[in-house]
């Protein structure tokens, strides 16, 4: 039983908003898919999804004796999405009572993760929008701009490059020492010259993301810092050049990290290296340490390299890629070179 979610959109195309009058695809092993929808919201399901028996409820009706009836009577397992409202489990519960519940979550995102040629294309567009708005981006004045200013710019070159754009998205933009936080998003300080600025963005070609992330330095950087972003453009090159089909996540993790280590700075890389990136913008794969999760062809995932020297700078630099037959393809292609802004 999959409701509003990621996996609704995945499995129907129905991108329902996930209200308190329950929407529920029912999934049964055999037989046919059935949708029980809010009367309302009814010919916007069916539009989105004419394949599936689309079952209207109307407002003066218990939801629940619908779900009753669409399901067989000796279903004894319902795996249910990992984004279903608290009340809706227990609502099925109570219905199903003979039933076990079972999370769908790793189910879903086994499917999710191999992306289909459509897909690919929403998200390499999403990519290339994306690279041209960080070109545009070098070469504003951040100096003087407090970072939800320079948020609220992005956001517009985004919407310019034709991308879809809410404040709710993935943004940060952290100057100075807010760059030492690798979880930083936004404050009201103000760029200055002798700043790093780590910005990380992205907007929506369709139901699909971009993520990327570049830090630039407002001035002539210090020797340090010069130094730091050498260390992480190498590390995420390495890490990029190492996904390939069979190779584990967890081998790009190492091949990353292994850069950074080496440098000095292994204590200072403080997450992961990657996520996966399809209708939600962290998804499986993850690239992490120790994952025995191997690539295949059609994964799409971050390679996300960073060092964080606490109330510093920190650098991070990333870029989206997906796994091809001899490797991968890179899906942003902007710079990776240090970028010196006014
Ligand atoms: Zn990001
Ligand atoms: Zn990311
Ligand atoms: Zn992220």
């Amino acid at each position: 039983m999959v409701s509003p979610s990621a996996d609704l959109v995945y499995l129907t195309g129905y991108n329902a908003p996930n209200f308190e009058r329950p929407t529920l695809l029912i999934l049964p092993q055999r037989g046919d898919p059935l949708f029980v929808v809010p009367q309302l919201e009814a010919d916007k399901a069916r539009a989105a999804s004419p394949d599936i028996e689309v079952r209207a409820w109307g407002d003066a009706e218990d939801p629940w004796v619908v779900v009753r009836a669409g399901v067989r009577n000796d279903a004894r397992t319902v795996a249910v999405s990992d984004d279903m409202r608290a009340s809706f489990v227990l609502a099925i519960q109570r219905t199903l009572s003979g039933a076990q519940l079972e999370a769908a979550g790793s189910l879903m995102a086994s499917l999710r993760q191999y992306k289909e040629p459509d897909e690919i294309a929403c998200l390499r567009e999403a990519a290339h929008r994306t690279d041209v708005v960080f070109d545009r981006l070098r070469t504003e004045t951040l100096a003087g701009l407090a970072e939800p200013e320079v948020a609220d710019l992005i956001g517009r070159h985004l919407k310019a490059a034709g991308l879809t754009w809410k404040w709710s998205y993935v943004c940060s933009v952290a100057s100075g020492e807010n760059s030492s936080s690798a979880h930083h998003t936004l404050s009201a300080r103000t760029v200055k010259a002798g700043d790093a600025v780590c910005m990380d963005f992205g907007g929506k070609y369709g139901d699909y993301p971009s993520d990327l992330t570049r830090t630039v330095h407002v001035g002539a950087p210090a020797r340090e810092f010069t130094e730091v972003y050498a260390v992480v453009q190498d590390a995420q090159e390495q890490g990029v050049r190492a996904v390939r089909p069979g190779v584990l996540a967890g081998e790009v993790d190492r091949v990353a990290r292994d850069v950074i280590t080496r440098a000095g700075y292994g204590p200072y890389f403080v997450h992961r290296t990657g996520h996966g990136l399809g209708l939600e913008i962290h998804e499986r794969p993850y690239i992490v340490a120790g994952s025995r999760e191997a690539l295949a062809v059609g994964m799409v995932f971050s390679v996300e390299p960073g060092i964080y020297l606490p109330g510093r700078f920190g650098v991070r630099i990333e870029d989206t890629v997906v796994v091809t037959p001899d490797g991968c393809e890179r899906l942003n292609l902007s710079t990776h070179e240090l970028c010196v802004v006014r």
